[in-house]
């Protein structure tokens, strides 16, 4: 997520674009189907062809351009039969161009723009997307476009103030909006959404193409990035992650936010187990018998920063601030203290 703007201040190395062909990790047939589909062959007297088409997911290549770290953020796109989907755009305006400038470069036109959720590094860029290309389409929430049309939480404003921050003067809002649970034809696939949050943002959308198993998680996943809990919704974000998981049972590969994609059950339980490590630091060094009491002392923070960099070494931040870590330290130790464990959910709760 987050603020920052520091893309362009200095000639960034980037990663650009790579298309990420993800091994395919063959799950389980079904047998159900694929008994009804061999009696159907026999029935017909066809065989083989048309078992193997029942569980065989489609094999879509996934494009992506990273911008450079601190605070690499991805702007992805997948080809569909009718053009490409690209999710999120980008914060800064020359990363954003850089971005459109690697989907032109694949020769194929965009149908589609999907918004993951409305936090300044996924949509600083979307008028120079919507400059690139203006007859398409911009998809996002009710809730995300109201974000970035009213900066409800003036993160906008505070990634404009930045030094060297390079961003969009005025938000250029998404103009098709999402019904919670649509399910999207665009570019000739068919994609689902579903909506999360309160958790790492307010609210967020996730993308999945059920024909591929390619699931765009936004930031409900960072792969082994340091995470922005600034919201305060560590325990809503825990939620999000199994609601994900039931919402989408089948997804093959996640495609993050920020960091690599990879395997969805993996990268879920992944991003499960740091928010759960940390926000146990926390909950240790915010208990009424520690040094600090129920607030976080200097030799406490220090020592949840400590716990988490042994367990996390050398993740680079999802957002250019050099204080992410204190904040998150602040914002999980602010929710902490206001939680009630009676009425905590079971994915929350310590050890
Ligand atoms: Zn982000």
């Amino acid at each position: 997520m987050l603020v920052g703007g520091g893309g362009s201040a200095v000639p960034l190395p980037f990663r650009g674009m790579q298309v990420v062909r993800v091994p395919s990790r063959r799950r389980p047939i079904n047998p159900r189907p694929l008994v009804a589909v061999l009696a159907a062959a026999v029935l017909t007297g066809c065989t083989g062809a048309a078992a193997t088409a029942v569980d065989e997911p489609v094999e879509r290549p996934v494009g992506r351009y990273a911008s450079a770290n601190p605070g690499s953020v991805n702007t992805l796109w997948m080809e569909g039969p009718q053009g490409l989907v690209v999710v999120d755009a980008q914060r800064s305006m020359t990363d954003g161009r850089r971005a459109v400038a690697e989907v032109r470069r694949t020769g194929r036109p965009v149908a589609a723009i999907l918004i993951t959720h409305a936090h300044p590094d996924h949509v600083g860029g979307i008028g120079v997307f919507s400059e690139a290309f203006p007859e398409v389409p911009v998809y996002a929430s009710g809730a995300t476009a109201t974000t970035i049309a009213t900066d409800g939480q003036g993160f906008y404003e505070l990634t404009r103030g930045l030094p060297g921050a390079d961003y969009a003067a005025e938000m250029t809002v998404p103009d098709r909006l999402i019904a919670p649970g649509e399910v999207l034809e665009v570019g000739g696939l068919r994609v689902e959404t579903a909506e999360f949050g309160p958790g790492e943002s307010e609210s967020a959308t996730a993308f999945y193409e059920p024909a591929s198993g390619a699931l765009f998680a936004g930031d409900l996943v960072a792969a082994e990035m340091t995470p922005a809990l600034l919201e305060g919704h560590s325990c809503g974000w825990l939620t999000d992650l199994d609601r994900l998981e039931a919402r989408f049972p089948d997804a093959r590969t996640i495609h993050p936010g920020h960091g690599d994609p990879g395997p969805a059950d993996e990268l879920v339980a992944a991003q499960r187990d740091y928010l759960r490590e940390f926000r146990e630091l926390v909950r240790t060094a915010t208990a009424a018998g520690s040094p600090g009491g129920a607030a976080v002392d200097e030799a406490e923070r220090s020592s949840i920063i400590a716990g988490t960099e042994r367990s996390y070494p050398g993740f680079p931040s999802v957002a250019s601030l050099p204080t992410l870590m204190d904040e998150n330290v602040r914002a999980v130790a602010a929710e902490i203290a206001a939680e009630d464990l009676a009425t905590l959910p079971p994915s929350c709760r310590g050890s």
